[in-house]
């Protein structure tokens, strides 16, 4: 059996103790139906156990979390990812609430989270969480498209996800989406698309990750077959930059974009191929905003030469920028602009404020003044 005290959090989740107050429990494959062909959270995961000890490493999880709180005072969610919770044995979902349960009455923990598939939350199942603190599930939808569900062999159809979503929300669960870019049969429209209906449904947030050719999968065969070619890191940034704009100026927060580097991950030959880097959603964000301005830049006339200020909430000033200033290279080589970003903290995180240097004309003037929310594709 092991123990949360001698296998630590992988560092691709330490994040969610230190910003969200999130204390995971991991169990790999944990009531999967079947291995999904791009997926091997063992390495992912860090590690890995049989479904016969789940209990008892629940239980030894939820103890060294619960000595954790009592010293930081710091409670949160108690979370269950890597697999498909609520396809457990029913009478094993229940013992690991129940126990759960008697942590949150404590103040040990606030509710649950869990993640799972879109077709594993059956009225039985829902009325089985519904005697516990559940607080938000993450569903695994990964496409919107029906084309690609069936390509990448999900086993449910788009319909199972806006009925899944409906479940989450009459419960009044908060609501996540895990979506995928790349999936067999996927294309940069219908990945946008994707994004597009889930825009429409309203998760509270999502997370995006790339598709990535790990060890150990179905995929990893087809790659190896010639039959199925990830995509490249480019693409991977550009599909996703759009999908980012569509999310934020939507309102839903974009939690998470690549998986976050991690020893595990990346040991010689658990990624075969795959547009993987440790700092994948910054790349999607300085792209987002290179592309917002291309666009802003596109609608305006003689511009060549100018010097400009671009004013942005301060949190943003990083992207904006970009990797090595990749975007004011960008903005100069391909509108003969000179740009020099601030931060403004009267804006919010989709919006920015141009003020050209030298505003000698009407036109350039009457655009210093002027806030300009992301239009997005
Ligand atoms: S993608 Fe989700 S449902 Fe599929 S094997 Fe992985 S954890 Fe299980």
């Amino acid at each position: 059996m092991q123990s949360l005290k001698s296998k630590k959090t992988p560092d691709c989740f330490s994040w969610m103790l230190t910003e969200k107050m999130i204390y995971p429990i991991f169990l790999p494959h944990a009531g999967c139906p079947f291995q999904c062909v791009y997926c091997n959270q063992r390495v992912v995961a860090s590690y890995a156990h049989s479904e016969s000890d789940i209990l008892e490493y629940v239980e030894s999880g939820l103890r060294d979390y619960s000595s954790q709180v009592h010293k930081s005072g710091r409670a949160g969610e108690i979370a269950f990812f890597s697999g498909t919770f609520t396809a457990l044995p029913p009478a094993l979902i229940e013992s690991i609430l129940a126990f759960v349960s008697i942590a949150v009455k404590q103040g040990i923990f606030t509710t649950v989270r869990f993640s799972t598939r879109p077709d594993c939350l059956d009225d039985d199942v829902m009325d089985l969480l519904s005697k516990y603190p559940i607080g938000t599930v993450e569903l695994g939808v990964q496409s919107l498209s029906d084309h690609v569900l069936q390509k990448s062999g999900r086993g449910y159809s788009a319909s199972s996800v806006y009925s899944a979503a409906k479940r989450v929300r009459d419960r009044g669960w908060k609501l996540g989406f895990q979506l995928m870019a790349g999936l067999p049969g996927d294309t940069r429209e219908l990945f946008i698309e994707s994004m597009r209906k889930t825009i429409e449904i309203q998760p509270d947030f999502v997370r995006i990750h790339p598709t990535l050719v790990l060890e150990g999968t179905a995929l990893a065969e087809s790659f190896r077959e010639g039959i199925y070619a990830p995509l490249s890191l480019d693409e991977a940034v550009d599909w996703l930059a759009p999908a980012y704009d569509l999310a934020t100026t939507a309102g839903i927060s974009v939690i998470r974009m690549g998986l976050q580097s991690d020893p595990a991950l990346e040991k010689p030959g658990v990624i075969v191929a795959g547009p993987y880097h440790p700092a994948f959603g910054y790349l999607v964000k300085c792209r987002s905003w290179r592309d917002r301005i291309d666009r802003h830049f596109a609608s305006l006339s003689e511009i060549s030469g100018a010097e400009m200020v671009l004013l942005v909430s301060p949190n943003q000033v990083s992207d904006v920028i970009g990797h090595r200033k990749s975007n004011l290279l960008h903005w100069k080589a391909r509108w003969g602009v000179s740009v020099k970003v601030a931060g403004d903290a009267g804006l919010k995180a989709v919006d920015f404020l141009f003020s050209y240097k030298d505003a000698k004309t009407k036109e350039k003037a009457a655009l210093s003044t002027r806030i300009r929310t992301v239009k997005s594709e």
